[in-house]
């Protein structure tokens, strides 16, 4: 059975998308640690990251990269986090976390945040991506 976010991926599940290039997809994450809190996913589903291949994993950074800077442009933080970590969903994940305090790093505290900020947080990243 597809993973939640094979199904995000090909549009059967909406999501507050960043980004996708051949390889991976950005999205927001739907409990955010923090707003602009972003999901970085490969198209190809395999469970942990240190199974994916050199390439894919290094792909996988280098885009992260690009997203990370896009939200460290403009969502205001002390500096984005970046995180692989995590039990929930068997598709591997490179959280990004805008960093405020450590407590944004600790997946206890989460931000509440209504449809309209989601998709004005995404349409910044987004358009600073352009
Ligand atoms: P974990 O595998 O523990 O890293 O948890 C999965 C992460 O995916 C959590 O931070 C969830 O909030 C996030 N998540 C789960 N379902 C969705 C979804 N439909 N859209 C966006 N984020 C999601």
């Amino acid at each position: 059975m597809p993973s939640i976010f094979t199904k995000i991926i090909n549009g059967e599940i909406p999501c507050y998308k960043i980004a996708e290039d051949d390889d991976n997809f950005a999205f927001l994450d739907i409990n955010p640690n923090a707003k602009g809190h972003t999901l970085c996913v490969p198209k190809k589903e395999v469970d942990k990251i240190m199974d994916l291949d050199e390439e894919a994993y290094m792909n996988l950074m280098a885009f992260s990269r690009k997203v990370g800077k896009a939200i460290e442009a403009t969502v205001p933080c002390e500096r984005v986090g970046l995180s692989v970590i995590g039990l929930e969903v068997p598709h591997v994940h490179v959280h990004l976390i805008p960093l405020h305090s450590m407590k944004n790093a600790t997946f206890q505290y989460k931000e509440s945040m209504g449809p309209e900020e989601f998709e004005a947080t995404a349409e910044k990243i987004r358009n600073y991506l352009k």
